[in-house]
């Protein structure tokens, strides 16, 4: 909280006549404000009306249109003063609304008005075009350890509970990270309320209430994970890499002082079906964390700064959730247009940049997993060194790899047939199918003997739903084509060993 106060004052002072601060913690980041400006005026305009906190003058019901219009006809109402607007976000569709809040933006920064900034408290980011240039987006920081420390710490002495043990205070403390004060002084309250106390199975409602915070987002997905590492046939150069960081990411603290870098995350890219979403999955599993989908399309907003914000909130709940896996699905949709011009692009490539640098600076525990179709869309500057860990590729299996594919296929459904089939006919078939072409091969060779009423599955069964199925090389001949010689060009790792 000390680096939102140190910016707050540091905004002020450059000037800067608007300043939106996006939080939920409306109350909180309102009491940050009223606090490092004391010695300033401070004037509220809220849904109820306009409060001038100086001189306890009110105007209940005044609209936020007449407030500012109030305003503007007087210069130095507004001089040495703060105006916290509360509720405003409802009201920038307003012209009568933007049109005053561009004049005040303009006369701060002719020097007209003197020493004042507006602030925008909002719990979502909606900005005009009009305000664009005048605005500047603040967040508000997560709470530190310290700082949620001591809030258990208080609730426990208000509670009149006996103190928690430090061992178990610090877990509570890690597990509440990324969480508001409302939530974690809720949470402690329902925590209390079914036992009389606060205890190790209360953490898995926090956890409950992470999900939920994911949830609400709505731009971000906790993904049930059901496969491991062993339901991936092939990709052996890959599964070891995988393998390699996840023994660094559980042992992150002897990892780092033994001198090891905080693992940022991989790109996997390549044909589609063959494997790479599973090995986002696996990942989770692997390295024994939640794994949370961003879904890029979602993140797009009508807004000038919703798409930023939302892509912040959801960088700032993976932070909050981690050690995570954040597994970025098709990344090239997100990432289409950047550079071009006209305001989808312009958005496009701020996002862009946002992301890079996030990529770049990020020492937390949130591993990013992005998966990619097509790489020929995706901008040099995300395939440079140090941004990901690696780049690799998946192609189409080879003849070992199919053969790992059926019998993990075969084995899931079949387990009891699997020796008895010929492989090795299967695997001779099968040139060109990816991994889900050889999925459903077997799906549909296992619905069909039991349509048939046979007792067991044998080799014809798979080789007569091959015979039916077009090969993923056959449907897309061309365009494979041109993937694997840019993911040749641009040396990109092989998963496959
Ligand atoms: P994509 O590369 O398009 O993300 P997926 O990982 O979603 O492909 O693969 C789709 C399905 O195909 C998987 O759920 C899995 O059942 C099967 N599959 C693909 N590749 C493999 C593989 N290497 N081993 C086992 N199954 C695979």
């Amino acid at each position: 909280m000390k680096n939102f106060e140190t910016r707050l004052t540091r905004y002020m002072d450059a000037g800067f006549p608007l300043l939106y601060v996006d939080t939920f913690e409306e109350e909180k980041a309102a009491e940050t404000v009223k606090k490092v400006f004391r010695s300033y005026g401070l004037l509220e305009w809220n849904i109820r009306g306009f409060f001038d906190h100086q001189s306890h003058a009110s105007m209940t019901g005044q609209s936020l249109a007449d407030t500012l219009d109030l305003l503007l006809s007087d210069d130095s109402s507004l001089r040495r003063k703060v105006l916290v607007l509360r509720g405003a976000h409802f009201f920038l569709d307003d012209p009568a609304v933007t049109e005053r809040l561009k004049q005040i933006a303009q006369k701060i920064n002719r020097g007209d008005i003197e020493d004042c900034s507006v602030f925008i408290i909002a719990p979502v980011v909606k900005i005009p075009v009009e305000l664009e240039s005048y605005l500047t987006i603040l967040t508000m920081d997560f709470l530190t350890p310290e700082e949620i420390k001591g809030i258990i710490k208080s609730f426990i002495s208000e509670s009149g509970l006996s103190p928690l043990q430090e061992d178990f205070l610090d877990e509570l403390t890690m597990t509440f990270k990324g969480l508001s004060e409302t939530e974690i002084n809720n949470i402690l309250a329902l925590a209390v309320a079914d036992d009389g106390e606060i205890n190790h199975q209360d953490l898995s409602l926090i956890f409950e209430q992470k999900q939920q915070m994911i949830k609400k987002s709505g731009i971000l997905d906790m993904v049930t994970v059901n496969e491991s590492i062993d339901d991936i046939g092939g990709l052996e150069n890959l599964k070891k890499w995988l393998q390699r960081k996840a023994e660094v990411f559980k042992n992150i603290t002897k990892a780092r002082s033994f001198g090891v870098d905080v693992p940022k995350g991989v790109l996997i890219a390549g044909m589609p079906g063959c494997g790479k979403s599973l090995n986002a999955k696996a990942a989770a599993k692997l390295f024994g964390v939640p794994l949370l989908r961003m879904d890029m399309g979602r993140l797009m907003g009508k807004y000038v700064g919703e798409s930023e914000g939302n892509m912040r909130r959801a960088i700032a709940l993976a932070e909050a959730s981690s050690p995570c896996v954040l597994w970025i699905d098709e990344l090239e949709k997100a990432f289409a247009g950047i550079g071009g011009q006209g305001g989808g692009a312009e958005v496009t490539t701020r996002l862009f940049g946002n992301f890079l640098t996030w990529l770049q600076e990020k020492d937390s525990l949130a591993f990013v997993v992005a998966t990619a179709n097509n790489i020929a869309d995706l901008p040099p500057e995300l395939l440079r060194k140090g941004r990901f860990d690696e780049i690799f590729y998946v192609g189409l299996p080879n003849k070992e790899e199919r053969e790992k594919i059926f019998s993990i296929h075969i084995g899931k459904r079949r387990k009891q047939d699997l020796s008895s089939i010929d492989l090795s006919t299967l695997v001779s078939k099968t040139e060109g199918y990816s991994g889900a072409d050889i999925e459903g091969v077997v799906r549909d060779s296992v619905e069909d003997a039991f349509a048939s009423r046979k007792n067991s599955l044998v080799t014809d069964d798979i080789v007569r739903a091959i015979n039916n199925t077009h090969s993923l090389s056959e449907i897309m001949k061309d365009s494979l084509e041109k993937m694997s010689k840019i993911y040749k060009d641009r040396k990109f790792k092989n998963a496959s060993a």
